[in-house]
């Protein structure tokens, strides 16, 4: 082991939403592992996730990973108390309020780097502020920017291009210009209201800072692998310019081969992750269907009804994941008894990852979510793509058009992750879109291209391979770079 002195030291500063801080946590568990010292740096609220999961992994594996707090100060901000994530915001003005209790963390944040003097840091693009600090302490500074590079060059060219500009209404489509490797095709409706420069100033304001300290920091890491996304990575490194490493995905280096114990996932599982495998366990080979939309989106219970009543038509096993515990208004009457043995419904917070892994699973019906997304590919699952906001409409054509490992369940408006919102898509939209991919000759398409991808990844994480030795680069220049700065000290 290289003395304490040698060793390579990164703070990881990750924004405070459940999809941001898995990978985060996953991230610095794996820079670990190849005996980088790694610290986390969080808010109270959000530290207990954090710090079960280094607990567990540094008695299991023996890792060294720290974990220091800073105060989130939402009085200031006119925050109600412990209001310290995303996924607790309701309406649009606390989501103003939320990034500016997160600009009040800078000044904290340097307190503390002062203390703990890393050689790098790497933080969520959402934290706009990070590269000047770096920059105050003459240490690298890596953007996290937890997507695809196929949705970061849609967004770059969008923005570069506007070619929603020339259309009239919603419904009008256009391929995106800028000579991408595929055709990928859009409607007005389902782009981003940022990458149309519309929506709440303060929310433009923060896209554009964002974007800024992307172009000015060291480079970005990305949690993909070459092999999923080659044209579009190439793409990235030559029309966008930027210093990348795709070093994932990561989910798939931990929690994987049924450790039940040590698997967490933001939340503690709403159901007991062993009574769910064994229940899984009783199905037959990719007969269960699972369907969960995300950590945060916005689902009315309209919607939910909907769902019930396709997922009672399809006749097949399923999971079916809703985040409001108390409401029943959504369930059909005498829903339950009728779905009993082949259907579960997970009412809080699912062990999504250990779903998706198990044999039992043949299918899943997800928002688009980036995480949720290179999950299912590791699993090797076709997809229904469901997407709803951010920039999971770009997610779902790289799954259906470029992948070719899942269809649309019809959802074709972006909306608000807050506030309501009057778009339902029918059962026979989403029961046709199930059995797509899990009954017939496409849908065996579907799940050959699914394995293969999944088999690619595991390659590209082992020894020798594309994330494996993109890790080891990145590791190396963040060595040459920190002697290269303590020869200058010295
Ligand atoms: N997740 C989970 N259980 C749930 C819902 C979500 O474990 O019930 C995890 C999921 O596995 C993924 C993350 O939460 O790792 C969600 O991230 P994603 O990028 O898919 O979407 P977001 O929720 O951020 O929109």
């Amino acid at each position: 082991m290289s003395s304490e002195q040698d060793q390579l030291h990164i703070v990881f500063l990750p924004f405070m939403a459940p999809g941001h801080m898995i990978p985060t946590m996953d991230m610095a568990r794996l820079f670990a592992t190849r005996k980088i010292k790694s610290t986390i740096v969080t808010t109270p609220a959000n530290a207990n996730y954090f710090a079960e999961t280094i607990q567990i992994h540094s008695q299991k594996d023996g890792l060294e990973i720290d974990l220091l707090t800073i105060k989130f100060q939402y009085d200031d901000a006119g925050l109600p108390k412990g209001c310290e994530n995303a996924d607790s915001l309701t309406s649009p003005e606390m989501f103003s309020r939320f990034f500016k209790a997160i600009d009040l963390l800078q000044q904290p944040f340097a307190d503390l780097l002062q203390k703990c003097q890393p050689n790098c840091l790497v933080a969520d693009h959402f934290i706009h502020w990070a590269n000047s600090v770096a920059i105050e302490f003459g240490i690298p500074c890596l953007t996290f920017h937890g997507s695809s590079y196929f949705s970061q060059c849609i967004t770059y060219n969008l923005l570069q291009y506007e070619p929603h500009k020339n259309l009239l209404y919603d419904s009008d489509t256009f391929v995106v210009p800028g000579d991408l490797p595929h055709k990928i095709k859009f409607t007005k409706s389902e782009l981003s209201p940022y990458d149309k420069k519309e929506g709440p100033n303060f929310l433009l304001e923060l896209m554009d800072k964002v974007r800024d300290a992307v172009k000015a920091c060291n480079g970005v890491i990305m949690n993909s692998y070459y092999e999923l996304e080659p044209a579009y990575a190439g793409y990235y490194a030559r029309v966008m310019g930027m210093k990348h490493w795709h070093i994932g995905p990561f989910s798939l280096y931990f929690n994987r081969g049924g450790d039940n114990e040590a698997f967490r996932r933001v939340k503690k599982s709403s159901v007991d992750v062993n009574e769910c495998t064994r229940w899984l366990d009783e199905k037959e080979p990719d007969s269960v269907i699972y369907v969960c939309l995300g950590s945060m989106s916005n689902v009315s219970d309209a919607q939910l009804y909907e769902i019930a009543i396709s997922l009672e038509a399809l006749g097949q096993n399923f999971i079916l994941v809703v985040r409001n515990e108390d409401t029943k208004e959504w369930v059909p009457q005498g829903f339950e008894a009728r779905i009993e043995g082949r259907g579960l419904i997970i009412r809080g917070w699912a062990p999504q990852q250990i779903i998706l892994d198990h044999r039992g699973v043949g299918g899943f019906v997800t928002h688009c979510g980036w995480n949720s997304i290179l999950e299912g590919v590791v699993s090797g699952v076709p997809m229904v793509t469901w997407p709803f906001h951010a920039e999971q409409f770009y997610n779902e054509k790289l799954v259906t058009d470029v992948l070719k490992m899942g269809v649309p369940v019809g959802s074709k408006k972006w909306v608000p992750r807050v506030g309501s919102h009057n778009i339902t898509i029918g059962n026979k939209e989403i029961l046709n879109a199930m059995a797509k991919i899990l009954i017939g000759e496409e849908a065996q398409d579907m799940k050959r291209r699914a394995k293969e991808c999944k088999e690619m990844a595991r390659l590209a994480i082992s020894e020798g391979g594309s994330s494996y030795s993109h890790l080891s680069a990145l590791i190396e220049e963040l060595k040459a770079h920190k002697s290269r700065s303590m020869s200058l000290i010295k």
